[in-house]
């Protein structure tokens, strides 16, 4: 009961790449640019294990950022010529990639981590692939051309190639999938009428477990700032909830703590298990159990235990390690209060 897991990412050591960032600089290249990313997924497979985290990731060491490292295994796109973009309905500017011709896999792209993270922990293992319609959020078409309509058939071309790798991810003893998308919560009407088709394109034949994240973003300024103007009750889980309880999707994970979506709103998702964020990762001060385990204590009234999977708000990629690691004892501390109160 209450098996916890952080939603995806987690710091780069400074070794690594630059840190607090969202799209860091690496410090090395070639060979051993590579080692580095592998000795620093080991280091957090070994952190998260001494936290007392039931699930375990890689925390996405080795790709620079949670959509972009896919797409550089991606065939098909320009990364030579990045263009300033908009996204999330231009809540921040970014310099993303362009897509340019037909999309097609180069190969495997996270086969180094996945498969470390299966032999170097006996727990079950998380991995995570961002969703097709927030990579369509975080990439420039030149390609399939304007409007809705290249909008989706774009998302269902990555939705082709997220699944060939998320196959080969189950292949390599992944035990759950999940796909990030961030987007949902920006764009609800396109997200329930074609995002969460897209999404079980992505899923279509797993057999693992499989989950999407969905959140209010990375604890940086510019969403603090919008989270600023979604007034005092954010409903927008509302519009897309009910089409991912009807989904194939096995679980979805929302952020709860210090954010102002109302709990009853999880009572939308009947049928699937539900991530409860209860840290928040857009703040440094780290959460006490208590606080972790009354928020549990809140989601439990609209959740079955069996259900509840105490989790991160978001990735905890931009905050410092030290912050990262007294969070992840936190959360596993909370859990297990709450664990002894039921
Ligand atoms: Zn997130």
């Amino acid at each position: 009961m209450f098996a916890t897991s952080i939603a995806g990412s987690l710091p780069k050591p400074e070794w690594l790449a630059e840190t607090q960032k969202l799209w860091p600089q690496w410090k090395a290249e070639g060979d051993a640019l590579r080692q580095a990313k592998a000795d620093a997924t080991l280091l957090w497979i070994k952190a998260q294990e001494d936290a007392g985290l039931d699930i375990i990731g890689d925390g996405e060491q080795a790709r620079q950022h949670f959509v972009h490292g896919f797409l550089e295994q991606v065939e098909g796109i320009d990364f030579e010529n990045k263009v300033k973009m908009g996204i999330r309905n231009n809540r921040y500017d970014a310099m993303v990639p362009q897509v340019v011709s037909a999309l097609k896999l180069k190969g495997r792209v996270h086969a180094m981590e996945a498969q470390l993270l299966r032999a170097h922990t006996k727990k079950k293992i998380k991995f995570t692939l961002p969703g097709p319609m927030t990579i369509v959020d975080t990439v420039a078409d030149r390609f399939y051309g304007e409007g809705n309509e290249g909008r989706i058939k774009m998302a269902m071309a990555f939705a082709e190639l997220l699944n060939q790798e998320a196959l080969a991810l189950q292949a390599d003893g992944v035990d759950i999938i999940q796909f990030d998308e961030p987007a949902f919560n920006v764009y609800m009407e396109e997200a329930a009428d074609w995002g969460v088709k897209a999404l079980e394109r992505a899923a279509q034949g797993l057999t693992c477990t499989t989950a999407v994240h969905i959140c209010y973003g990375y604890g940086i300024q510019a969403n603090v700032d919008w989270k600023n103007t979604l007034g005092h009750e954010w409903r927008q889980y509302e519009k897309i909830f009910p089409a991912l309880a009807k989904s194939s999707i096995d679980q979805v994970s929302l952020e709860c703590f210090h954010s102002h979506v109302p709990m009853d709103l999880i009572a939308l998702l009947e049928g699937k298990d539900v991530m409860v964020g209860v840290i928040d990762v857009a703040s440094d001060t780290i959460e006490t159990p208590e606080e972790v385990a009354e928020t549990i204590g809140k989601a439990l009234k609209f959740v079955n235990k069996d259900r509840l999977f105490p989790c991160t708000n978001c990735g905890l990629a931009p905050m410092s390690r030290e912050v990262a690691l007294k969070k992840l004892e936190a959360l596993a501390k909370g859990a297990a209060l709450a664990r002894g109160r039921v």
